[in-house]
C-alpha cells in the first residue's frame, strides 16, 4: 500500500483549492491536490454559465498569482455601473463607477476561464502534485498529522489538511463541523444571450414580483446585438417550466420577463441551473484542518461575493502558512489556524448576514415588504454616502493588511 508524505493536502481542485496551491509557490511547502474530477476536465473546464463578478482586490490578487494575464482578453468585461430595480417601478437605484473612484465597479470573468487559468498556474508550481479522478474514503486527524485514505488504497499523510471541496464539503462533515445552511427554495438560471438594447456595461439587479432578474453585460456589441448574461431566479417548480422551453420560446419569455426593456433577445446559449443554498461553517479550522472557499462560506450569488471571499480566505491562509514556513515553525499550529479563522470570520460574516437579509427582504412579495424595499431604494438612491459605501464594497479596493502572500514569486 502506497503512502505519500507531504506538507499540505488540499481536497478539491476548484478555483479556491487551485489558487491556494498557486499561492504557496515559493514557500518550499509540498502540496498534494486531490480532486474527484478527471485531469482532462480540470485542464479544459466546460462552460458552466457562471459569469463571476470580481472586485479590484480580487483582480490584484489574481495578478499576483499570475492568473490574470492568462485570461483571454475577450472574456474579461468591465462592469462599469449597477442599477437596482424594485417591482414595476422604472426608477432604479444607480451605483456609478465614479462613486468608487475607479473606471469600473469590477470585472466579469467566466468561471470556467478562472478554473482553467488557476489550474495552469497551479500545475507550474514546484512541489505541487495532482491526484485527479480519485475518491477520498477516509480522513483521520491527530495532534501531529492528517491522514487521507483513497479508494485505490493510497494514503496521504500531511501536516495540514485543507478542505476546498465545495459548499457541501464532505471533509467538513467528516470533521464534525456544524454548518448553518439556508435553502432559499429557489433556483438560479444563467444563460448567455444577445439583447437588442445596448447595456452600456451596466449590471441590473431587478427584484420583481415572484421573480428576481439580473443582467450582466458581456462587452461590446456584435452584429447580432449586445452580449449579456441573464440570471433568473424562481421557485423550483416554475424553473422547471422555463427549462422545458425551446430556445425561441425561452428568448421570448426572457424578453417578456424584462418587460421589453432589453428589446429583442437572441442567440440563446447553454442554460445552467443552480439550487440556491447558502452555507456558513460554524468553524473554519479544527485540529490539522482548515476550510477555504465555499467549504467555509457558501454565499447566495446575489451580492456576487462568493469567490471574492474565497480569494480573501486563500490570501489569508497562504499568508499564515508562508510565515510559518519561513520561520521554520509548524504550519498546523493551532494558534496560527485560529488567527486565520478569526480574520476570515470578521471579513465574511457581516456580508453573509447582510446578503441573507437582502434576499429575505427583496424576495418577500407581501405588501409591507414591497413598500419597505421601495422606500429603502428610494432613500438609498438619494443618500450619496450610502451609495459611495456600496460602490466601494462592490469595487473592494483591498487596502487591507499587507499579507505574506504579497510576496508570491
Ligand atoms: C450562478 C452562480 C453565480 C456566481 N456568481 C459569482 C460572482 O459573481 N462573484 C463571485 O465572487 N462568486 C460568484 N459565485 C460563487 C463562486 O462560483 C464560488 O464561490 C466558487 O466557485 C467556489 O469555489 P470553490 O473552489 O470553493 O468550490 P467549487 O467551485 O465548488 O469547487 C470544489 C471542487 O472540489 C471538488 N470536490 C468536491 N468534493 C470532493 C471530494 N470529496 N473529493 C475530491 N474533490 C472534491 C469538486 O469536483 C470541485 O472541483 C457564483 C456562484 C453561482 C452558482
Amino acid at each position: 500500500m502506497d503512502t505519500l508524505h507531504t506538507d499540505v493536502t488540499i481536497i478539491g481542485a476548484g478555483p479556491a483549492g487551485l489558487c491556494l496551491a498557486r499561492a504557496l509557490s515559493g514557500t518550499g511547502l509540498r502540496v498534494v491536490l486531490l480532486e474527484r474530477q478527471g485531469e482532462a476536465a480540470l485542464r479544459s473546464p466546460a462552460f458552466d454559465g457562471r459569469e463571476i463578478a470580481l472586485t479590484h482586490r480580487s483582480r490584484a490578487f489574481m495578478q499576483r498569482l499570475d492568473l490574470w494575464r492568462r485570461l483571454p482578453e475577450g472574456e474579461v468585461h468591465a462592469l462599469r455601473d449597477a442599477h437596482v430595480y424594485n417591482g414595476d417601478s422604472p426608477r432604479a437605484m444607480r451605483i456609478g463607477h465614479e462613486q468608487s473612484g475607479r473606471e469600473a465597479l469590477g470585472f466579469l470573468v467566466p468561471n470556467h476561464e478562472i478554473r482553467r487559468v488557476a489550474f495552469e498556474a497551479a500545475m507550474e508550481v514546484n512541489g505541487v502534485t495532482l491526484l485527479a479522478g480519485v475518491k477520498v474514503i477516509g480522513v483521520e486527524r491527530s495532534d501531529s498529522k492528517a491522514e487521507v485514505a483513497l479508494d485505490d488504497g493510497r494514503r496521504i499523510v500531511s501536516r495540514l489538511l485543507v478542505a476546498a471541496d465545495s459548499r457541501f464539503s464532505e471533509t467538513r462533515r467528516a470533521a464534525g463541523i456544524a454548518t448553518r445552511m439556508f435553502d432559499f427554495g429557489r433556483s438560479m438560471l444563467v444563460c448567455r444571450v444577445t439583447q437588442e438594447v445596448p447595456h452600456a456595461d451596466t449590471a441590473w439587479e431587478w427584484f420583481d414580483h415572484a421573480q428576481t432578474l439580473a443582467l450582466l453585460p458581456l462587452g461590446n456589441a456584435t452584429p447580432r446585438g449586445h452580449r449579456a448574461s441573464v440570471v433568473l431566479t424562481l421557485p423550483a417548480p416554475q424553473m422547471r417550466e422555463v427549462q422545458a422551453l425551446d430556445d425561441e420560446a425561452f428568448a421570448r419569455d426572457i424578453a417578456r420577463r424584462f418587460h421589453g426593456r432589453l428589446g429583442r433577445i437572441d442567440d440563446v446559449g447553454e442554460r445552467h441551473v443552480y439550487p440556491l443554498v447558502g452555507t456558513y461553517a460554524d468553524r473554519f479550522v479544527a485540529t490539522r484542518l482548515a476550510l477555504i472557499g465555499d467549504a467555509a462560506v457558501g454565499m447566495h450569488p446575489v451580492t456576487a461575493h462568493g469567490f471574492n471571499l474565497g480569494l480573501l480566505g486563500v490570501e489569508r491562509l497562504a499568508g499564515e502558512l508562508r510565515e510559518a514556513a519561513e520561520a521554520g515553525t509548524d504550519i498546523g499550529d493551532p494558534a496560527r489556524l485560529a488567527r486565520f479563522e478569526r480574520g476570515h470570520r470578521r471579513a465574511t460574516l457581516p456580508l453573509y448576514l447582510a446578503t441573507r437579509g437582502i434576499v429575505g427582504l427583496f424576495t418577500d412579495d407581501r405588501w409591507p415588504a414591497r413598500r419597505l424595499r421601495a422606500g429603502l431604494l428610494w432613500a438609498s438612491d438619494r443618500l450619496a454616502p450610502f451609495k459611495k459605501a456600496l460602490a466601494a464594497m462592490l469595487a473592494d479596493e483591498g487596502a487591507g493588511r499587507a499579507n505574506a502572500a504579497d510576496r508570491i514569486a
